[in-house]
Formats: structure tokens, C-alpha cells, sequence
């Protein structure tokens, strides 16, 4: 092609492009937040023109990343401990420039459920080492993003003990809530990542028993506890749905199932708002 055309082309291409921003319609100029009415425990998804960096509600703040769609997006996370009512996000960008959104934060019941534990499973203690662990896999999260929609279950064992349940051991409240939910499952079935990341641990623990965690980037990390067995190291990739061990009964568990965890930003949220998990008939078998 003689160069004069080629210009003549960039010049035609130009045009188009200026044409389309115009014509594009004022929503691409908006942020847009699902759900606007959201339970306790479940994750506001924000997607916003790409100069929006940053999503506050209450004192709670995310980052919005860059998308391969040429829009910024973030999660936010409901905690369970959250108060229900109405809210105003605040999303902002580097040049100043602010999108109000209105949410609702709707009242959500979570059922209480006791679980029967020996004495010497009761008796198991995090040490402050596995606390500190912990606490840095929360704290730490990658900026680039591993996970796509959907997320993959890590089995497809029905869900014993759902999130958000408050919980008593041997009749005593704990004052604690279920962070995460549990599957049935038999000894040794494979458990496998829900979305692509990278290992952040996989190790023994007193509670957790063999347990792996994993950061899928920008906000989002899955947790995995009670293997019998662990198929992966610290450091390594993981493809979704890769194994990273075999199912189990050990820390504080009363027999085979798993509990597996989302944390965005650090905070518990509802899994069954990202994969649909059947509950099992009798849900009072549980862990
Ligand atoms: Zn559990």
C-alpha cells in the first residue's frame, strides 16, 4: 500500500474513533455498582470509566484496576458485621473528579447452628505463628488479576453448613460466624482452586489442618482447609480448577468435608453469591 494511503486510512480510522465517542451513549461516562441492594456478607461489584481509581462506603475503601475492556473495576466487600440501612459510595479518581451511588445494605438473618466437638478437638489452638500467617495472606494481595467469572466449586459435594451462620460449639455461642461455607465430601476427593492465582501458602495448622490459601488479584483470595493431603507448594501457579489437594479431616473437624473461604480485601464473604452451591436434604449434618 503506498504510504499516502496508509495516512489516508490512520486519517479515516481517526475520525471514526472521535465519531463514536461522541456518539457513545452518557452511561459509558457512569459508574455502575451490582447489587444496589446487597445482603450482609455479599460484594459489591463497581465498574467505572477508566480515570476512576478508588470506591469508599462507610470507612471501608477499594482500589479500582485497569480492565482489558478499557473500564476500571473493583470489589468491595459487605462484612456480616456490617449495619444494614441506606449508604452513599463514593467513587473518585486522580483528577478530583467524584460518582455518588446510593446502596442498601437489607437486613439479613443468619440462623444459629451447633456443632459437637470432642474435647481434645475443642482443646486445638491457633498458634501466633499461623495468626500472623494469616493475617498477612489478608493483608497482602496481588494488583493483577488471575480470576474471571465464573468461579469453578472446588467439588461438587452438597454444602452441609452454609455462610454467615451463627455458631455454637457444644451449645455455647462463640460469638463467632461461619466465614466460609462447608462441603460434603468423601475422604481423598480431589479439591480444586475456584479461579486461577498463585499459592500464597500450603501447610498444617492446628485448627485449619492442612490448608492452602491462594491470591487471584485485585481483591480476591480463596481459602481451603482440613485436607488429608496437600498437592501444591507455596509460590506456584494455578490454573482454575487445578488440584491443590485431597479432601480430609484434619485441625477442627468432626469427619470428611471442606470449608473453603473467599476473602475480598480481607473481609468473609458469601460464596454462594459467585457459585451456586446445593444445599444437602439434611443440613443438620454438619461440621
Ligand atoms: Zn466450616
Amino acid at each position: 500500500m503506498p504510504i499516502r494511503a496508509i495516512a489516508r486510512c490512520k486519517h479515516v480510522v481517526a475520525v471514526f474513533t472521535l465519531a463514536a465517542s461522541f456518539a457513545a451513549p452518557a452511561r459509558a461516562q457512569k459508574c455502575i455498582v451490582r447489587p444496589a441492594q446487597i445482603k450482609l456478607g455479599e460484594t459489591l461489584r463497581i465498574s467505572c470509566p477508566a480515570k476512576f481509581n478508588s470506591a469508599k462506603v462507610n470507612d471501608r475503601s477499594t482500589k479500582l484496576y485497569p480492565q482489558s475492556d478499557g473500564r476500571s473495576f473493583g470489589l468491595l466487600p459487605i462484612s456480616v458485621k456490617d449495619k444494614p440501612g441506606s449508604f452513599t459510595l463514593i467513587i473518585s479518581s486522580e483528577d478530583g473528579a467524584a460518582q455518588n451511588l446510593p446502596i442498601v445494605i437489607r437486613k439479613t438473618i443468619f440462623p444459629s447452628q451447633n456443632v459437637k466437638l470432642a474435647p481434645e478437638i475443642e482443646g486445638l489452638h491457633s498458634t501466633p505463628e499461623e495468626m500472623a500467617l494469616l493475617k498477612t495472606f489478608k493483608e497482602n494481595i496481588s494488583d493483577s488479576r488471575s480470576w474471571q467469572d465464573p468461579l469453578a466449586a472446588p467439588l461438587s459435594g452438597c454444602m452441609t453448613s452454609p455462610f454467615g451462620v451463627k455458631r455454637l460449639h457444644n451449645g455455647k455461642p462463640t460469638g463467632e460466624y461461619h466465614g466460609g461455607v462447608d462441603q460434603r465430601t468423601p475422604d481423598g476427593e480431589p479439591i480444586r482452586a475456584v479461579a486461577a492465582g498463585t499459592i500464597t501458602f500450603a501447610k498444617q495448622f492446628n485448627v485449619l489442618g492442612n490448608a492452602v490459601g491462594i491470591d487471584h488479584g485485585q481483591g480476591l483470595e480463596s481459602m481451603y482447609l482440613h485436607m488429608s493431603r496437600l498437592a501444591i507448594a507455596p509460590g506456584e501457579s494455578v490454573p482454575r480448577g487445578g488440584i491443590l489437594g485431597y479432601a480430609g479431616s484434619t485441625g477442627r473437624s468432626t469427619g470428611p468435608h471442606l470449608h473453603w473461604v473467599l476473602y475480598v480485601n480481607g473481609v468473609n464473604v458469601n460464596p454462594a453469591q459467585w457459585i451456586k452451591l446445593q444445599p444437602c436434604s439434611r443440613a443438620s449434618k454438619t461440621r
